[in-house]
């Protein structure tokens, strides 16, 4: 009796996520109001933005409030918006449920084309030494809700100033393959014609290297571009940098670079992360384009965005800069410079809620131990 009560309590309370697709076409059968009406609801939230006020004003009124409780729109909650004062970026500071902060920035270039990192994870188990979420000692996946969630937010921002957001990368905080299941049902829904119907072309995921989800990746979805931080073509200065390259080789990574260009049309991008004196003279150059040879690869330099618990590194200056990228582009390689933008908003991902997050996951370990 009680076991049925509990059942039933349960199944009110439990709210569908709008990405369900086929609990949400469950509810509009139970609710009797016409297919047309949610494809329209659909058409204003994941494809034009509008937000959920809009979106639910698509349906019949005497079944808007159900619908409302009973669907979850959102599943994070905007904590903080930081607007570059030099450039055009913004950075969204987002909650979780749990209290989490994950951080999504808003690229605006010059040439008007917005792009969209967002994150897959709060903090990473890779751990690299010049990355501010690498060293926030925790690592949790989001779900693909909270993934998804930090489009539609950007995506409505982005609605109101009138330019659309473009690109979407897996370049925030987090590895994206260390969450891979929630990541692939993010990009199926994002490509997905019944919710946003995004073209894949436009979505890069960036990844410390690990092969056989580059692959896995690369014939799931053989048009969404695939981004690799190499960051050195020498096996002790990339263990040096990135602990995990301890486990995937740089063979193995060439393998898995080699069987993604078999499978996809798109080239890969190698990211390339300057740190002066590490990995930045010629010979390094040399070595880096003897590595790509055969491969279909195109590479982008990034300047370091120093992070208080790595002062040990500094970024290559310019003038290196350009001669580490003439030698790659001298041997055919197409090699772009990232411009970095939101550098007084510590847009370096999880530069700003590094703090926060530790303490979240302290308080969480205290409440569970005292449960305990
Ligand atoms: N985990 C994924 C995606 C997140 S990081 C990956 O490793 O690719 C996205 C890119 O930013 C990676 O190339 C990463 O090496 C780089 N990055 C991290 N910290 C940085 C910093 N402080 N300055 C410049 N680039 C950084």
């Amino acid at each position: 009796m009680s076991y049925v009560f509990i059942k039933i309590i349960l199944s009110v309370s439990e709210s569908i996520s709008i990405y369900e697709t086929a609990a949400v076409d469950r509810l509009r059968a139970e609710l009797k109001f016409e297919p047309r009406r949610l494809r329209a609801l659909r058409t204003a939230y994941f494809k034009k933005f509008l937000g959920m006020e809009s979106a639910l004003a698509e349906l019949p009124a005497e079944v808007r409030d159900e619908f409302a409780r009973r669907v979850e729109f959102h599943s994070l909650t905007v904590a903080e918006t930081h607007d570059s004062q030099r450039d055009g970026a913004t950075k969204l500071v987002l909650r979780t449920a749990a209290g989490y902060s994950i951080e999504a920035v808003l690229m605006r270039t010059g040439t008007g084309r917005v792009s969209l990192c967002v994150s897959s994870q709060v903090g990473c188990a890779a751990a690299c030494g010049f990355c501010a979420t690498g060293q926030m000692g925790i690592a949790k996946s989001l779900s693909t809700a909270e993934i998804l969630d930090q489009i539609v937010l950007a995506g409505e921002r982005m609605h109101f100033e009138g330019r659309p957001v473009r690109n979407i990368v897996f370049m925030g905080m987090g590895e994206p393959f260390h969450n891979e299941q929630a990541v692939y049902e993010a990009v199926a829904a994002l490509v997905s014609p019944e919710l946003f119907h995004y073209p894949p072309g436009r979505i890069l995921i960036s990844t410390v290297g690990i092969p056989d989800a580059m692959v896995r990746c690369a014939r799931r979805f053989p048009q969404v571009n695939l981004a690799l931080s190499l960051h050195s073509v020498r096996q002790d200065v990339r263990e040096q940098l990135i602990p995990l390259a301890a486990i995937y080789s740089l063979e193995e990574l060439r393998a898995a670079v080699a069987k993604a260009n078999q499978i996809q049309k798109n080239s890969v991008m190698i990211e390339y992360l300057m740190l002066a004196g590490v990995n930045d003279s010629a010979d390094d150059a040399n070595d880096l384009a003897a590595w790509m040879t055969g491969l279909d690869v195109h590479v982008n330099l990034i300047p370091y965005n120093p992070i208080d618990s790595a002062p040990q590194w500094r970024t290559t200056e310019q003038p290196q800069r350009d001669a580490f990228a003439a030698i790659l582009r001298t041997a055919g390689f197409t090699t772009t410079i990232r411009y970095s933008l939101g550098a007084d908003i510590a847009a370096a991902c999880g530069q700003l809620v590094q703090r926060e997050n530790r303490q979240v996951a302290r308080q969480q370990t205290t409440q569970a131990t005292s449960v305990g």
